[in-house]
């Protein structure tokens, strides 16, 4: 027996990647296949968008604590 992995082409860079992947190694977009309802189009959007605002808001709390911090111990 082999304990070959198995192997599909992501469909966006043709790049060989694990069938069970669900993310792509090569150009990062996402495959959620199978269960998939979502298309790759609102889910790279998506993923976008909410790096964008999570980190609008990681900004914001840090910001928050480092002025506090100062005001704090003025
Ligand atoms: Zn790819």
């Amino acid at each position: 027996m082999t304990v070959a992995k198995k192997l599909t082409k992501c469909p966006y860079c043709k790049e060989t990647i694990a069938a069970e992947a669900i993310r792509c190694r090569h150009c990062h977009a996402d495959l959620v296949d199978k269960t998939g309802r979502r298309t790759s189009f609102f889910s790279r959007y998506n993923t976008f968008r909410t790096g964008f605002i999570v980190g609008i808001l990681f900004t914001l709390v840090v910001g928050f604590l480092v002025y506090l911090q100062f005001y704090v111990s003025r």
